[in-house]
């Protein structure tokens, strides 16, 4: 069992969130967001961070069913302990929380609002590291608009000085003995009036250090704070676009016929036999330009370099190649690898396999290490094996801008 001082996350999430219900969505920590709860992305991050040991959610007594649903897809997390019914306002909520906690006998505890569901691991992290040597530390942000103070009727009465003011958010840490003593010592007074933990503390004397929070932990508060949320999800998972990745395979046989020397994947290999071809019948580019053009699905060899065309008798297959090339590109498609397998009895493939893979990688502007070249016979049999020609596999991979 490890030594480590445990640390404590009590997620409050009691309110009644009488700013949104107004306008009839409900407590704004159970409005769904994206493919969970409000509450379900705050517990989220707590739950995943390496430094927090025991989550526990303070919740109204009218939710429990609510919050149920709300995390039932953490339901068995063995970090997460059974909701603690809160009080009347958010201090009893919180006190109530710290209360349940004390069995566990925490060194710290972060206080977070459950409707703050977009806390960075990195905020998490800051305010942890800072508790390492403080007694408490919040995340806040420097404030970037003016202040003004304004009369009941809407007018300005004056312009407040904005230097060192800063917007409170959550996480805020705590010793755990010290926050506790605290919220005790303000219940013992009736004294509910705080608006953050922080402000208890204060209230008790303790400093209370500040660390950056994060423009994007934003409270959610009335529905135009939830249109915004739902705005900067779809950000969130734009920001991680579906990777487009396509493959393409191709195939070429051709037959063996008087001559004394093969085009093969781009070298020219002496043998006892040439092949029949319109082109220099080079079945391993010729395969390889099919993978490619498959893979962005623009037709086949045949389509663009017809065989009764008299530019393309004899023709070098660099060029077919590098055409296929040029259509993956224009197509906003990246190349990542091919794999190219030769079918023969002979000839024999090794002596040149180094030649060929450089050869492929210069024409397809790739590293050779993309480029993989395999050979085989079919042990005599089939057309390859009777020496009657010889062919050629293909498969392409290409990254879609
Ligand atoms: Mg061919």
């Amino acid at each position: 069992m490890s030594t480590r001082a445990t640390t404590i996350a009590l997620i409050v999430a009691a309110g009644r969130g009488r700013r949104a219900s107004a306008h009839g969505v409900g407590p704004k920590q159970y409005v769904r967001l994206g493919e969970r709860s409000v509450l379900a992305h705050a517990l989220q991050a707590f739950l995943q961070h390496a430094g927090i040991d025991h989550v526990v959610v303070a919740i109204h007594a009218d939710d429990a069913a609510a919050y149920q649903t709300a995390v039932a897809e953490y339901a068995a997390h063995p970090k997460l302990s059974p909701p603690v019914v809160g009080g009347a306002t958010r201090q009893q909520s919180v006190l109530a929380g710290l209360e349940a906690c004390v069995a566990l006998t925490p060194a710290r505890v972060l206080i977070h609002d459950a409707a703050r569901p977009f806390v960075a691991t990195a905020v998490i992290d800051r305010v942890l590291a800072a508790l390492g040597v403080e007694t408490a530390a919040i995340a806040a942000l420097p404030l970037a608009d003016t202040l003004k103070r304004a009369d009941a009727d809407g007018r300005t009465i004056e312009t407040i000085a904005r230097d060192g003011l800063w917007r409170a958010q959550t996480p805020q840490g705590f010793r755990f003995e010290a926050i506790l003593a605290a919220h005790r010592d303000a219940a013992a007074i009736r004294r509910f009036d705080f608006t953050d933990d922080a402000a208890v503390a204060e209230w008790q004397g303790i400093p209370v250090a500040l660390v950056t929070g994060s423009a994007t932990n934003v409270k959610l508060t009335t529905p135009e704070d939830l249109a915004m949320a739902e705005v900067l999800m779809a950000e969130v998972s734009m920001a991680a676009p579906l990777l487009d990745i396509r493959t393409g395979q191709g195939f070429d046989v051709h037959r063996f016929t008087e001559g004394d020397h093969v085009w093969l994947c781009g070298v020219r290999v002496p043998h006892t036999h040439g092949v029949e071809a319109h082109s220099d019948g080079d079945v391993g580019l010729h395969a390889l330009t099919d993978a490619l053009l498959g893979a962005i699905a623009d037709g086949d060899i045949g389509q663009h370099f017809k065989n009764t065309d008299p530019r393309w008798r004899g023709a070098a297959s660099d060029q077919f190649l590098a055409d296929a090339v040029r259509r993956v590109t224009a197509a906003g498609g990246r190349i990542t690898n091919v794999d190219v397998t030769v079918l023969c009895e002979a000839p024999k493939i090794s002596p040149h396999r180094d030649a060929m893979r450089a050869r492929m990688a210069e024409i397809l502007k790739l590293d050779v290490s993309r480029v993989a070249l395999k050979a085989t016979t079919t042990e005599q049999l089939g057309f390859a094996g009777r020496r009657e020609g010889l062919a050629a596999m293909a498969l392409a991979t290409v990254v879609m801008a």
